[in-house]
């Protein structure tokens, strides 16, 4: 089957995911003369780094979504399907997506990265990991549902339940701890008044010798510091060798009793099936040139933390696979495609290092700029800002200040819901 789409005089762009990057290019390109057809297989555009705020009941999913077709009402040449895509078909110029069939004259994948379980299938069965809305969702249930169920068990048969380990010191590891570490002190004792607090446990297992370790060692010390003030129990230089549902074991032979285990140890591109497999880099990333173009292919382009620019001297093994990073790469390549049809010349793609950041708790945050570090109130408030801006729309960035607000001044919102499908 065919996905009906109209023809037309244009060239067609097909992009598939609407991510930081898909979603920048697709935007750009309105003003290019071309046919942009994005595929996603949400209709809606997600904010990770807020993820974790919906997971510990601190935003609503819709808050940081927001759908496509509402982003480009206005846009004339474009087409949006809701599908996923299964293969490329290179010398057809084609895709295979659940819905059907499309061709395209240029194809960009902008597909993002999923999980990286390390190829430890019990531990994928088990950990619960937060790459998308729907398993934030899941996670606010599951942590919430797990106070409940605490209350079914005593003594150390309830401490299972009430032990929440994280594995992955990265900002996501990080920022989650460090909000559960505030939900324990602040918020949790006033809902479960018969629960000992006592008992929770927030553990944090990093494999590197400190937490996020991609940025610079001040900041780690300064995390690492923030999140023992808050009481959450990092182990360093350590890694997760099996969990079974109920009992991690470490590499270095501790065990830890937990019903929950939130991985936010890894990622890996995500590759499609029928792109040539030499250009399958570490991590699943494909084999990019400076201008994005995917090896050993005439008319597909990758971008964002699916793609891996080679050739650039200052970024040997890729750029990081953060937001900025696909945002740069989808304007730059829309320039490049609207270059093409003025017969201009396509410009190299070269990354420009804003930042980064992370928060570990209420006033505790560490920001690197490109030419200042620093943490604390100041850092807490340049986070919160950078990400308010960055948010899709204004009632979204609005309702996000706003649960902001409240929650400083309360230490109440009321999202601790569980709110699941009937059938699951
Ligand atoms: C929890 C979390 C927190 C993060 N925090 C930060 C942060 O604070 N700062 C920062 O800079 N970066 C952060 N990142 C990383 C950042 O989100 C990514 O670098 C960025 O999203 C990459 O953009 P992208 O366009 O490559 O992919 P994505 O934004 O991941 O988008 C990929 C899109 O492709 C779609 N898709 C995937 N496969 C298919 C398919 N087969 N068919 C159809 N559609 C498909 C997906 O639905 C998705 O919409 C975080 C990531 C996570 C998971």
């Amino acid at each position: 089957m065919e996905i009906h789409i109209a023809k037309s005089s244009n060239e067609r762009i097909v992009i598939i995911g609407g991510g930081f990057g898909g979603l920048q290019l697709a935007t750009k390109l309105a003003k290019g003369n071309y046919q942009v057809v994005l595929i996603d297989k949400n209709n809606f555009h997600q904010f990770q780094p807020l993820f974790y705020q919906v997971a510990t009941s601190g935003l609503e999913p819709s808050s940081i979504i927001f759908p496509y077709r509402k982003i480009f009402q206005k846009q004339a040449r474009f087409h949006f399907r809701m599908a996923e895509v299964e293969m490329v078909i290179p010398e057809k110029n084609e895709i295979k997506t659940s819905i059907g069939s499309l061709s395209y004259d240029y194809l960009i994948v902008a597909t993002g990265a999923g999980n990286n379980f390390f190829g430890n299938a019990e531990i994928e069965t088990h950990a619960l990991p937060m790459k998308s809305i729907n398993e934030s969702l899941r996670l606010r249930n599951i942590i919430l549902e797990r106070f409940e169920e605490s209350l079914s068990h005593e003594n150390e048969d309830r401490d299972q339940f009430l032990t929440f380990v994280i594995a992955g010191a990265g900002p996501t590891g990080v920022e989650l701890a460090g909000t559960l570490a505030e939900m324990k002190r602040f918020v949790l004792p006033k809902d479960y008044p018969e629960l000992n607090f006592d008992r929770m446990k927030i553990m944090l297992i990093e494999g590197a010798d400190r937490v996020l370790n991609a940025m610079k060692t001040d900041s780690s010390i300064k995390a690492l510091q923030y999140l023992q003030q808050l009481g959450v129990d990092v182990r360093l230089s350590t890694l997760v060798n099996s969990y079974d549902g109920s009992k991690i074991e470490l590499n270095n032979n501790q065990v830890i009793a937990t019903k929950t285990l939130i991985w936010a140890a890894g990622i890996q591109g995500n590759f499609l099936k029928g792109l040539p497999n030499e250009t399958k880099l570490r991590g699943n990333r494909i084999a990019v040139d400076r201008y994005n173009k995917v090896q050993r292919t005439e008319n597909i382009y990758a971008i964002g933390d699916v793609a891996s620019v080679v050739g650039d001297e200052l970024y040997p093994n890729g750029h990081p696979q953060l937001a900025q990073a696909a945002i740069q790469q989808g304007k730059n390549l829309a320039k490049n495609f609207i270059a093409i049809q003025k017969g201009k010349e396509m410009r190299q793609f070269s990354y420009k290092n804003l930042g980064s950041m992370a928060t570990i708790g209420r006033n505790k945050a560490v920001v690197e700029l490109p030419n200042r570090n620093f943490s604390g109130f100041f850092a807490w408030i340049v986070w919160m800002l950078v990400h308010l801006r960055s948010i899709l729309g204004i009632k979204n960035k609005w309702i996000v200040f706003m649960n902001w607000v409240w929650n400083y001044f309360t230490y109440n919102l009321s999202l601790r819901l569980i709110i699941k499908r009937k059938d699951v």
